[in-house]
């Protein structure tokens, strides 16, 4: 039987703090069935203790057991509603389970069911590459910058733009924090998703000539200085390798297939998606639209597969909703995250061990925790 919950954390805080551990090999192969049932068996023992966050991209077998699904902004609303939780198991990518961390209270830890399950876009801004950025930015004599950066990003940069006066966004609340920013400054670096970027600014009214993308792989960005202090918009060179899987001719060739069939597509595609398409927004907007459209309508989304899949199942009675990349488009490190792990992270809590636990540095978590309640305060 296990010991004191809280206790037992308190000991496992001297081990398996951010270390990698393998699936022990009791875990592979087990039957679905069984592996629900240990679960919810895991989960109902360990009870308030324990709260599961799941993102929309997550697969069933795991979404099923979470007690909130939703996008990166909706589940970091969640941590401070639940203090009674010494535990929160986060099912969805590393830099989401850092957010959690940074937002939790001192008492409670965050666990990312398997560490392997990182995030491409996050690993495409690295922060020597923002420092040296920030540097040039300022030998460019381009001053009046505020830094914004997508909640796609790793803690260090999140820190960096909480010391530099920046806020952190999701896709739910982007054009919220760009006018926030705006009204601090004439400029905003976006990272690291320049197609966030792009499609929120451009909606706001900013044409595409105001925008220059800076490469953190050139000298200066690969920009001259005339460029960068003409342009309003700074975009990061980085981008979502599941989402701009998404073009316009798949859009053409829906369209063609399935007359009067609406396209609805989450804006880390490319712009001409956007173009093409005839509405965008974040997971929440996506599912909002689509539930709240009239029976009978068809639809063609366009994120991640395991989302699509899930909303046309509910929907199946009502809805025709189909993916618009019909090859599939699986967030590979999402998947990452199965019930497998799941059952072991659950069956050691209940053990009182504590594996996969992710713990953003003390050094960085002050600012990140100053640019996170910017977006959080921001309506
Ligand atoms: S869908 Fe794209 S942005 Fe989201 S976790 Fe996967 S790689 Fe990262």
């Amino acid at each position: 039987m296990a010991a004191s919950f809280l206790t037992v954390l308190t000991d496992f805080e001297k081990q398996s703090l951010g270390e990698r551990q393998p699936l022990p090999e009791r875990y592979l192969g087990l039957p679905d069935e069984e592996m629900a049932e240990r679960i919810a068996l895991a989960r109902a023992t360990l009870g308030a203790r324990l709260v599961i966050l799941g993102h929309h991209y997550q697969r069933d077998e795991v979404i099923r057991f979470a007690d909130y699904t939703g996008d990166s902004f909706r589940l970091a609303r969640q941590i401070s509603q639940h203090p009674e939780a010494g535990v929160i198991v986060f099912c969805g990518v590393h830099f989401m389970a850092e957010s959690a961390d940074v937002l939790a209270a001192d008492h409670q830890q965050v666990i990312l069911p398997d560490l392997a399950a990182g995030c491409s876009m996050a690993d495409m801004a690295a922060p020597d590459q923002l420092e040296t950025c920030w540097e040039e930015l300022q030998q460019m004599g381009v001053r009046d910058v505020v830094p914004v950066t997508y909640i796609n990003s790793a803690a260090s940069i999140k820190a960096f733009v909480g010391e530099q006066g920046g806020t952190v966004c999701t896709s739910s609340n982007a054009a919220a924090s760009l006018r926030w920013a705006f009204e601090r400054g004439g400029k905003i670096l976006f990272l690291p998703d320049q197609h966030l970027g792009r499609n929120t600014a451009y909606k706001m009214g900013i044409p595409l000539d105001e925008m220059v993308v800076w490469d953190p792989d050139a000298i200066f960005g690969g920009l001259d200085p005339d460029e960068v202090q003409r342009a309003r918009m700074i975009l990061w060179k980085g981008h979502c390798s599941v989402h701009t899987r998404f073009t316009a001719a798949q859009i053409e060739a829906l369209r063609r297939a399935h007359p009067g069939i609406r396209v609805i597509v989450h804006p880390e595609v490319p712009w001409d998606v956007v173009q093409a398409a005839d509405d965008s927004g974040s997971t929440e907007y996506i599912i909002r639209q689509v539930k709240q459209s009239p029976a009978g309508s068809a639809w063609a989304v366009g994120t991640e597969i395991h989302l699509v899949n899930r909303l046309a199942h509910e929907l199946r009675e009502t809805h025709t909703v189909l993916s618009l990349d019909q090859m599939g488009c699986l967030c590979s490190t999402m998947f990452r995250v199965s019930p497998n792990h799941l059952l072991w992270i659950l069956e050691e809590l209940v053990e009182g061990r504590v594996h996969n636990r992710i713990q953003v540095p003390a050094e960085q978590k002050h600012w990140n925790r100053v640019a996170l309640d910017r977006m959080l305060s921001i309506r």
